[in-house]
């Protein structure tokens, strides 16, 4: 069977090296370079305990599935491309600094033990015995151990070389202009004037799947673009923190090789990219309050680009009414986390026919026209 996967981000990359180990013959095409959309931007935060939320369960649920595939996702990507992915189980610190933002997080930590989650609750005290660097404002503290990180960069490229040394076809600066799809059924896909045929299509297009022409009308409202400005700063020879910080205004993310990225703006801009003084001051200020010692740290990388957000901010994925088409999109703010779900499950959907209970709820079918009448 040939498969066709428009989009070389996380999901796309990583649906195509699943896929290529079982033996499919499988062609990735990626209209810049891969993973330079919003895999490119993510601060690469692991946190299905940090992020959860009183009305995403399901979403928690795939959240804690990936988490736990994490480490064997790892051991495997790491092996088979030879690339290191900065994976580290440190886990997070959500903080408070002052009373308002301690009810705030009281109320958060409330609900994530009425889900059973593994998380203390810290005096300010306690969390600078974990953290000195944190600012004498700090006043309470969540403390999530098991939550985890990589460096979403690193990932993408280790992705790229694993997708390719398992006989996946990368084709890069090649836009699908249109899917082709004839009596409900996909045929191909169409770069520029010439046709490719294929059986199976695999759209990850990220936060532009709106954009990708052919697929039936209705999905031009599936997915919306969520601006995200991002920074990375160098730290001291030393570390100034090892745990990933969630402050309020503003999230720190300490890499192994001594960045620390700040992140990140959420913005509905429409497709606009562009970093702003007002974004980056914001993000800049967010951060100080927590952590003062980043004063003098050399600001030495700045990014922004698009979150796929569907319109229950949780993913699309699967099987969809038209034969032959699976979409693998809107994975929001926790794309980097849902990467191992996402693309195991995909494969073996190809693989087995077979819809697995762990990503049915995220059917394309769940935006079907409620009918009132
Ligand atoms: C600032 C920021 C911080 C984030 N931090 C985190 C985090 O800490 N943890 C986490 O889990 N998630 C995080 N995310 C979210 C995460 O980055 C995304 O959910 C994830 O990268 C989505 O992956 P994707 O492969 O679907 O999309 P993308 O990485 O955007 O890839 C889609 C690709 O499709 C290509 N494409 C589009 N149309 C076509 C076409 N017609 N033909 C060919 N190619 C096409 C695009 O060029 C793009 O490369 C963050 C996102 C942002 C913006």
């Amino acid at each position: 069977m040939r498969i066709i996967i428009v989009g070389g981000g996380v999901i796309g990359l990583g649906i195509g090296w699943k896929l290529s180990r079982l033996g499919y013959q499988v062609a990735l095409y990626e209209r810049n370079q891969v993973g330079r959309g919003a895999s490119w931007a993510a601060a690469g935060m692991l946190s299905p305990l940090a992020e959860a939320h009183t009305q995403e369960a399901e979403l928690l649920r795939l959240g804690l599935e990936s988490s736990n595939r994490y480490p064997e996702w790892v051991r495997e990507l790491q092996e088979e491309s030879q690339i290191d992915i900065d994976y580290r189980r440190k886990g997070t610190l959500m903080v408070a600094l002052d009373r308002d933002d301690r009810a705030d997080l009281q109320h958060h930590f409330e609900m994530q033990k009425s889900f059973d989650l593994p998380v203390d609750w810290l005096t300010g005290n306690q969390a600078r015995t974990l953290e000195p660097a944190l600012s004498p404002r700090v006043v309470a503290a969540i403390h999530c151990p098991s939550d985890l990180q990589v460096n979403g960069r690193l990932m993408t490229t280790a992705l790229t070389v694993a997708f390719q040394k398992a006989g996946g076809k990368l084709f890069e600066q090649t836009p699908v202009t249109k899917i082709n799809i004839k009596d409900q059924q996909v045929t191909g896909i169409h770069i520029d004037s010439e046709f490719v045929p294929a059986e199976l299509v695999i759209v990850a297009a990220g936060a532009w799947l709106s954009q990708v022409k052919g697929l039936p009308k209705s999905y031009q409202y599936l997915i919306r673009p969520v601006k995200g400005q991002i920074l990375g700063l160098q730290m001291d020879t030393e570390p100034i923190i090892s745990h990933v910080i969630y402050a309020p205004d503003a999230y720190l993310v300490p890499r192994s090789n001594g960045s620390l990225v700040v992140g990140a703006t959420v913005e509905e801009q429409g497709f606009d990219t562009h970093l702003t003084a007002g974004g980056v001051f914001e993000l800049l200020r967010g951060a100080w309050e927590a952590l003062p010692g980043i004063y003098e740290f050399p600001i030495v990388d700045t990014f922004a680009s698009l979150r796929p957000a569907s319109r229950d901010n949780a993913p699309i994925l699967g099987l969809t009414p038209v034969d032959g088409l699976i979409l693998a999109a809107g994975h929001f703010r926790k794309g980097i986390l849902l990467t191992p779900v996402t693309c195991d499950e995909i494969a073996q959907l190809v693989l087995t026919g077979i819809v697995s209970e762990v990503i049915k709820p995220f059917n394309i079918s769940r935006f079907e026209t409620l009918n009132l009448s």
